[in-house]
């Protein structure tokens, strides 16, 4: 019998899922995958299928989670986590959240793991402390388009933190700021994929509002190391990871259009309804706890992004523009 440690991460075809199994490949573990694929993309993990400690499970997460391996660990990562997602799928954002977490939570009782489960800044809303510390409470709408997306999470850390009084499980939260990096989908209206695929089309970029906003961008490999030490602490209560470099998004756009030498122009939109205003991580506690913070600038990532970008074949790029994933699980 095999002596290494097994993960199962749900979510695993997703962006962050993906980056996530590659990274406990790396550590020795043997992993199962699980995803239901209605936004994750087979392509992000298809170079683990070769390897025999990697399996994957086509399996929605909100319906009850049967394994009959051993487990050390969970990592539930299993969400739709933008803007346009959640407003195309609201139910199923809504339950992943909350039967799906709960599924999870209960699995991780039953065999004894260790759960790590996803949360955001999300859970702060259009918030009105700035930076956002963990124990700030946050200013969210739950009948906004975002709030099915929003108060699953804040449901999600309720039910996480009530198996840990309640049944002792060891649970851990990560509250993940934006985050950006290879294999994010072009089309999921998320601000750096659309940039950088108006950008490739030779479109110009659509700045919404007065692009005064700000957000605070995290590169995924720091991320990873964020949440791959969280999972190894000893620390139960919510840890923001992200990185604190702040920009308004206008700011943003031009340092895209620098990047990619697009001769395209920013054109204005309309605000989304509750956008915040402002977002950046006080990462105090990761720092001090985990001696974590983030080591990649948004120089080195963006470029190391859309070097990706550009080296995808034509086929893959449609499908990371139009999440044409079905066809290539049919293959
Ligand atoms: N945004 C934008 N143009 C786009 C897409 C997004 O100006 O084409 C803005 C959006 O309104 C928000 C910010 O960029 O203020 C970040 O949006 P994203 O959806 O990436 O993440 P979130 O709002 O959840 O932080």
């Amino acid at each position: 019998m095999s002596s290494k440690k097994t993960v199962l991460i749900t979510g695993a075809a997703g962006f962050l899922g993906s980056h996530l199994c590659d990274r406990f490949i790396k550590e020795g573990f043997k992993i199962i995958g699980m995803d239901n694929l209605i936004t994750g993309d087979l392509r992000n993990i298809e170079h683990l299928f070769p390897n025999k400690d990697f399996v994957f499970y086509n399996h929605d997460v909100s319906n009850y989670v049967h394994v009959s391996d051993d487990l050390d660990y969970i990592l539930h990562f299993a969400s739709p986590a933008s803007p346009i997602d959640y407003l195309k799928i609201p139910i199923q954002t809504l339950k992943v959240g909350s039967l799906g977490t709960h599924n999870l939570l209960g699995l991780a009782k039953a065999k004894n793991a260790r759960i790590i489960v996803a949360s955001t800044s999300e859970v702060y809303g259009d918030p009105h402390v700035h930076p956002q510390p963990e124990e700030y409470y946050g200013n969210v709408n739950p009948v906004g388009p975002r709030g099915v997306y929003d108060e699953a999470k804040r449901f999600q850390e309720a039910i996480t933190m009530a198996y840990h009084t309640y049944h002792g499980v060891e649970t851990r939260i990560v509250r993940i700021f934006n985050t950006y990096g290879p294999r994010m989908r072009l089309n999921d209206g998320r601000v750096l994929p659309a940039f950088i695929g108006q950008a490739l089309r030779g479109e110009d970029l659509t700045v919404f509002g007065d692009g005064s906003q700000t957000r605070s961008f995290c590169y995924v490999d720091d991320l990873v190391q964020g949440i791959y030490t969280l999972l190894m602490s000893d620390y139960h209560m919510p840890v923001n990871i992200g990185n604190p470099d702040e920009i308004t998004i206008g700011d943003f756009a031009e340092e895209i259009i620098k990047l990619t030498g697009t001769s395209q122009k920013v054109i204005y939109k309309e605000l989304p309804v509750n956008d915040p205003k402002q977002r950046q991580p006080n990462i105090t506690k990761a720092k001090e706890l985990l001696n974590w913070q983030p080591k990649v600038s948004r120089e080195e990532g963006l470029k190391i992004t859309y070097d990706y970008f550009k080296s995808l074949s034509k086929e893959d790029l449609y499908a990371k523009e139009h999440n044409d994933f079905k066809g290539y699980i049919k293959k």
